[in-house]
């Protein structure tokens, strides 16, 4: 069979999808299965057992994340890697991580039915802790694998009630001996929901995805002096929430010029006194601004600081913007989106590139090896969330472009 007729399953893995959205389920249609949680426990037995029957075997590390690896004719050369996560938000969907490590799935049953053997190996990959949600931060365990989180300090942190991650990771019986990060890969390839609203907004399937965002996160302050709210006239005044105001404001113009990619947020704002009849001293806030340019990202961080002086100086407050958290954006390896994109066209999928504005594994992976992802749509953009839907045949469709960019690379 010529290879671009070879097709997955769709059925089987809206069946898969289905079967597995139980563990966790939410009544509302979404998940909870939270990182090393009893839910977590099952759906990994689940992937284990499914694995095993496949006949593939399954590899452990010591951060809990799973490898399954397919044999290729040349077991010298380092596998072609895809996967995503199993974990989910409190209130999640069914398909944020779920689909790419279902439809890793459903491409080596497909190639077990057709009885493919691939040149290189291939693994598929459940990372542990993408979300961070009890355990914070996420994606810890591809940042151990990339060598930029350290292992014992991923061990230390804690939930809300105090269990260590490394006690959790040892008491649902995923703690493997091998080292996390010894395993190479040639290539790791990512399939993933959007989770925003750009593929179904311009009516394509398929989003090859050629970089993430970076990101800088500050804590910001803005102290102005508390005053009465009669007395005080309005020229005399330096009420700390209007110039937060401006602030707010400006930021947003900082981020609309510069195109679709550049975003800033202020989504936490406390003022204080919190007092109806005095004029606010204070306002604390956060400030996070994401980019997929580097060079842009840091044009809006000096912007940001350029508007803060000019509305302490027009206001007489004083403002300021600690840097908290800083990322570089990541550069995807355009090897691998090309692959991506070719094998989109072949299968005469509408597809378009575009960035990653949320963090994934694949992004600390891409510090160690080739790295790319392919988006699906979303409905409505809406992610973390129960009601996170993408349809059957959109979940099909990314799952071939999964298989056949896997052929590419892997030879056959
Ligand atoms: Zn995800």
């Amino acid at each position: 069979m010529p290879a671009t007729n070879l097709k997955i399953d769709g059925d089987r893995l809206w069946a898969t999808i289905t079967e597995t959205a139980l563990i966790g389920g939410t009544p509302k249609g979404g998940i909870c299965r939270l990182a090393l949680s009893d839910e977590d426990r099952r759906v990994r037995d689940w992937l284990a057992g499914t694995i095993r029957e496949a006949g593939i075997d399954l590899h452990i590390d010591d951060m809990g994340t799973m490898y399954a690896v397919r044999p290729g004719r040349d077991m010298s050369k380092a596998p072609i890697a895809f996967g995503s996560h199993l974990d989910t938000q409190p209130t999640g969907g069914r398909f944020d991580g779920v689909l790419g490590v279902l439809a890793g799935l459903e491409v080596m049953r497909t190639l077990n039915n057709a009885g493919i053997e691939t040149d290189l190996p291939l693994c598929l990959v459940n990372w542990t802790n993408e979300e961070g949600a009890r355990f914070a931060p996420g994606m810890i365990a591809s940042g151990v694998f990339a060598g930029e989180i350290g292992r014992g300090w991923a061990y230390e942190r804690a939930d809300r009630d105090g269990v260590r991650f490394g006690g959790a990771l040892e008491g649902i019986g995923y703690r493997g001996a091998e080292p996390a990060g010894k395993r190479r890969f040639s290539a790791m390839i990512e399939l993933h929901i959007e989770q925003g609203p750009i593929l179904e907004e311009v009516g394509q399937s398929i989003g090859v995805v050629t970089a993430a965002k970076g990101m800088i996160w500050s804590d910001g302050r803005v102290t102005g002096r508390e005053s009465h709210a009669g007395t005080t006239p309005m020229p005399l005044r330096r009420d700390a929430l209007c110039a937060f105001a401006e602030l707010a404001l400006g930021v947003e113009r900082i981020a609309r010029g510069e195109g679709l990619d550049g975003v800033a947020t202020i989504g936490v704002a406390e003022v204080a006194p919190a007092s109806r009849n005095t004029i606010p001293g204070e306002v604390r806030f956060t400030l996070e601004m994401r980019h997929a340019d580097f060079a842009a990202l840091e044009r809006m961080d000096a912007a940001a600081d350029a508007l803060a002086a000019a509305i302490t100086k027009s206001r007489s407050v004083s403002i300021s913007l600690d840097r908290i958290w800083r990322k570089s954006p990541v550069v995807f390896d355009p090897t691998i989106a090309s692959a991506i994109r070719e094998a989109a066209e072949g299968l005469g999928y509408s597809c378009r590139e575009m960035t990653s504005g949320a963090g994934h594994d694949a992004c600390f992976v891409a510090s160690v090896t080739p790295t790319a992802m392919i988006f699906v749509p979303s409905r409505g953009g809406i992610s973390h969330n129960e009601m996170e839907f993408t349809s059957s045949a959109d979940c099909e469709k990314g799952a071939n472009v999964l298989l056949h960019t896997i052929l590419q690379l892997a030879g056959r």
